[in-house]
């Protein structure tokens, strides 16, 4: 298909190549023909393309006579000490551990910057564009660390495709990614077209003041077309960006596109200049941190422009000043789970993209007596034990929530009034809880009270499907009554089939004939249950219910020597 982008390719937002652009540079500094369409391999990437942005010596690599250097295959492989196979560093680069000293932000790298990191202890080497801290890699290169050295502080591209144009190296030093080389500033030819936006780029004067002085680097943003189709790609420059980060809604040919990083959102939001089919598709390209939304033209026509900026357009802001956005959700099944719980089901409109991250909650407005009201649910998934049954609806299109409904409250007789087919507004997710939190934990304890159950139900479910090291899982419960325990048959039957998972009932009003544990939270009872699989475990703690429970629950793991950074307490 046919490319037709408008703009000159060298104006667009600076920093990130165009999609369909690669990471090469050429002697203007301007990014080269793309690394997907001009696979490692491939004859043409390698040196004969022209000079590069900084330019190495070409001679030999391995130079002639090196100890690197074997007369027939050209190089030798020196001897690796034990423990630092593939196997080692593959098992390294998974392990969590910050491989390139930037807690995952991508930086934008001068020449200059580059220069600086020359030793073998803080060595950046330039491979295609893209900038690698190859320090933690030095023990683990088959070559040796004299080889990598050759290259440590300049571009050492014309270097490796001598020697290793077949190696996978972005996915080899994946976690080693610091950022790109940074572009030499070009002046937007389009400034002048005022209020338009063209290709991702707006005029100076109207960005500069929503850009953030401190914080992760302000993320820029790009598009470009084909005959059917209008892609806008996000360079968020941040590392283990998920789907779950960005949060798009397209109503009445406004795009609002949201890109959470950290505590920070960047903000796209744009009247289009031409109409667009309501469904879209949302990709994340994680190790480079670009985000691309593809929207389908409904006339095959060429954009001249994308749009017109709206509010806070191109804005980066910290997430607590970008006020909640919300979108009308379609009530589609309500289910009785206890004798005052429901399971409602929500559908999202075919036009919003949204996942709430795990642990987190959205708030649900309703209009109560003229009024609006608003509280905020944490979402569940629809069952514990998913695979049990067949997926009935498709992910990401629906929300599920376990209501409590409070026969004198204020929200949840209304909520509970709504009929199959009624709207709902549902805002973005909020939240501070972070699934990384739960990397390499051994032990999970969750201790939840009566609907403080819901932030633990995604918890347990990322915890038992994607935490490699788990070895335990408990979770206690305490409610009121038999009766008030949500999923009870559920949680039975996960912790009959996952021997990692146990469920412990505690009730602070039994019947007589209750022969569980009972009472409120306490030491004793927290003590015998906080038991470790292992003497030193690592572990992880999360707490929720009404206010004083979880209070309490935090003071008396504070008494029982758990730090801070062990505890997760879900409050508003
Ligand atoms: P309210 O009007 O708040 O009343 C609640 C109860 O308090 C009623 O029994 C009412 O009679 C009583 N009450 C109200 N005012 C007084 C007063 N002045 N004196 C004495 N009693 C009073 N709940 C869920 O069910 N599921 C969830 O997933 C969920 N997630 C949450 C996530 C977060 C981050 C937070 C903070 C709360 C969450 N909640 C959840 C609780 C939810 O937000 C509401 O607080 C709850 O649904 C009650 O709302 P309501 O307006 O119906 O009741
Ligand atoms: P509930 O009144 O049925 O009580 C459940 C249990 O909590 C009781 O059996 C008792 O063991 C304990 N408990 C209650 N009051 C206590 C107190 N004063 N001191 C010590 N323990 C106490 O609970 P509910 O009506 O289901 O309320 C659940 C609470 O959880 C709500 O306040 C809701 O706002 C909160 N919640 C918070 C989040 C969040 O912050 N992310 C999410 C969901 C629910």
């Amino acid at each position: 298909m046919t490319r037709l982008t408008a703009g000159d390719p060298g104006s667009g937002s600076g920093a990130w190549p165009r999609p369909g652009q690669g990471a090469g540079t050429d002697g203007g500094g301007r990014w080269g023909p793309t690394r997907r369409s001009c696979p490692v391999a491939e004859p043409g990437c390698g040196p004969s393309r022209g000079p590069r942005m900084l330019n190495v010596p070409s001679q030999a690599f391995p130079a002639p006579g090196s100890q690197q250097r074997v007369a027939s295959q050209g190089r030798s492989k020196v001897p690796l000490k034990q423990g630092r196979s593939l196997m080692d560093w593959i098992r390294l680069t998974k392990s969590g551990k910050d491989l390139t000293g930037l807690k995952g932000q991508l930086i934008e790298v001068t020449e200059e910057e580059l220069k600086k990191h020359n030793k073998k202890d803080d060595c950046w080497i330039c491979i295609r564009g893209f900038v690698y801290n190859v320090s933690p890699y030095m023990e683990y290169h088959p070559g040796g660390e004299d080889e990598l050295m050759r290259a440590a502080g300049t571009d050492g591209t014309d270097l490796f495709n001598e020697v290793h144009r077949w190696v996978n190296y972005e996915s080899m030093l994946k976690e080693c990614l610091v950022g790109r080389m940074a572009v030499k500033p070009a002046v937007p030819k389009d400034c002048q077209e005022g209020k338009r936006v063209l290709n991702g780029m707006l005029p100076k004067s109207q960005v500069t003041d929503i850009l953030p002085r401190e914080g992760p680097s302000s993320p820029s943003y790009d598009w470009f077309q084909t005959e059917s189709a209008v892609t806008i790609v996000i360079y968020t420059k941040q590392k283990n960006i998920n789907l779950d980060s960005v949060i798009v809604d397209l109503q009445d040919d406004s795009l609002r596109a949201e890109a959470v990083i950290k505590d920070h959102s960047y903000l796209i939001h744009i009247g289009l200049s031409h109409e667009v089919q309501e469904n879209f598709s949302v990709r994340v390209i994680e190790n480079v941190g670009k985000i691309e939304i593809v929207l389908q033209k409904k006339e095959n026509v060429s954009w001249k422009y994308l749009g017109d900026p709206l509010e806070k357009h191109n804005s980066f802001i910290p997430k607590k000043d970008t006020g909640l956005h919300y979108r009308q959700c379609q009530l589609i099944a309500k289910e009785d789970v206890t004798h005052d719980t429901r399971l409602f089901c929500l559908k999202l409109p075919p036009s919003t993209h949204l996942q709430v991250p795990v642990g987190q909650h959205v708030y649900l407005k309703l209009s109560v007596t003229g009024a609006e009201i608003v509280k905020p649910y944490t979402p569940v998934s629809d069952s514990l034990l998913s695979d049990f049954k067949e997926p009935a609806l498709s992910p990401n299109k629906y929300i599920y929530f376990l209501i409590k409904i409070y026969p004198a409250g204020l929200f949840t007789p209304e909520l509970d009034r709504l009929q199959i087919g009624d709207l709902i507004s549902v805002s973005g997710p909020e939240g501070n809880f972070k699934v990384s939190k739960l990397q390499e934990v051994e032990d999970l304890f969750l201790l939840a009270a009566g609907t403080g159950f819901t932030p633990m139900v995604t918890v347990l479910n990322y915890a038992l499907a994607h935490v490699s090291s788990l070895r335990k899982v408990k979770l206690m419960f305490f409610n009121k009554t038999e009766d008030d325990i949500i999923w009870r048959c559920q949680l039975e039957k996960l912790a009959s089939k996952d021997k990692r998972f146990h469920v412990e009932f505690v009730l602070s009003a039994p019947s007589p004939e209750w022969n569980g544990k009972q009472g409120h939270v306490s030491r004793a009872l927290l003590s015998e249950f906080l038991q470790r699989s292992l003497e030193n475990s690592r572990v992880f703690l999360c707490i929720c219910g009404p206010t004083p429970f979880t209070e309490e629950g935090i003071r008396l793991l504070h008494d029982l020597n758990f730090s801070d950074d062990e505890i997760h307490g879900f409050t508003a």
